[in-house]
């Protein structure tokens, strides 16, 4: 059966990924969409958000892919309205917002699905299983990318709640947490920030379990988004984001949906289960790096 969803913040992401994810499936049907200024061509646009809530009551879910600051608004508005909310990722500014999200939609009965679109990429569960009988001695994350390239102009990323070069890095932290058999604990960091701006560009992580990570925003050349945990029976790499898996340098055959198609699969079964999906471990590991995070300065940073 297919279900009415509608898209707010029509931006890159939205663009890009949810929209042809949605009209790639049978589940769903994009029935509207809210934003200030972004459309999609055949779908009705809203620029209101309580006008759709009111107006549109043939709509059961909503799809929020807003920057985090805004989100908790409108999730709330929504959960309120008694529709089922899907978060980009990060799910919000605070961690607290999202605890208040998931008491108001265990009260309303909807579901709350907390995304982590890296956590759906093909080779984090095949590495996952990997890992799962494996003693781990060692794990990197090597997570640097050119901010210019991938975020053109979005000052918010640089503002308070944007997370700097977390908003990339919280993929890292999302698949790492998906596919370590223990949890971690960060014991060590260091964040450099343009004298500018209000959020890192670059930072260096070190956890317990021999964890360490570096993520920076000032790659140019070839972009690094990779993953490499050492065991006792052999290295595994997985890179690209986490879509390709390499053990002992061996390239492996991996597949599935695609990042997006797989999300809006789980959407569907958690709404019809009546079940929700918030896991909050990556957000917890940037919330400590900002509490715990020696903070160092570096040049000012322009678009
Ligand atoms: P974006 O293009 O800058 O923003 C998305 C849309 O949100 C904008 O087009 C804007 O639409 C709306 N918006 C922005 N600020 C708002 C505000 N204060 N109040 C209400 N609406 C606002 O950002 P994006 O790159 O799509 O990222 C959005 C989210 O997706 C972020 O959490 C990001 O981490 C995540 N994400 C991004 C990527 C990527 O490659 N960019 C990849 C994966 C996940 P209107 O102005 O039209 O209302």
């Amino acid at each position: 059966m297919t279900t009415n969803i509608c898209l707010v913040g029509i931006g890159k992401i939205a663009i890009d990924q949810h929209v042809p994810a949605i009209k790639g499936c049978n589940d769903w049907a994009l029935a509207a969409t809210v934003s200030r200024s972004g459309t999609v061509e055949g779908v009705p646009a809203f620029k209101d958000f309580d006008q759709l809530l009111t107006d549109r009551s043939d709509i059961p879910v909503i799809s929020l892919c807003l920057p985090p600051v805004p989100r908790f608004e409108y999730a709330a508005k929504a959960i309120a309205a008694g529709r089922h909310v899907m978060l980009e990722k990060p799910p919000g500014a605070t961690l607290a917002e999202i605890h208040e999200l998931e008491r108001m939609a265990q009260d309303a009965g909807v579901t709350l699905f907390a995304t982590w679109h890296s956590r759906a990429a093909k080779a984090v569960q095949p590495a996952k299983e990997w890992l799962s009988d494996k003693t781990i001695t060692k794990a990197h994350i090597n997570w640097k990318e050119d901010v210019h390239k991938w975020h053109p102009g979005q000052d918010w990323v640089f503002e308070p709640g944007g997370m700097g070069v977390f908003d990339p890095g919280i993929n890292a932290l999302s698949i790492i947490t998906e596919i370590l058999p223990f949890e971690m604990r960060l014991q060590k960091a260091q964040l450099t920030y343009p004298a500018n701006r209000d959020t890192p560009i670059a930072a260096e992580m070190a956890w317990s379990g021999n964890v360490t990570g570096d993520f920076d925003w000032r790659q140019t050349g070839p972009q690094s988004w990779d993953i490499t945990v050492e065991t006792t029976a052999g290295t595994l790499d997985v890179k690209e984001g986490g879509t390709r898996l390499f053990l002992d340098g061996d390239e492996q055959d991996t597949g599935n949906l695609g990042e997006y198609p797989h999300l809006y699969k789980q959407m569907k079964s958690l709404v019809e289960s009546g079940t929700s999906d918030v896991d909050l471990r990556p957000m917890v590991h940037v919330s400590d790096a900002f509490t715990l995070g020696k903070r160092v300065s570096t040049d000012p940073f322009d678009f």
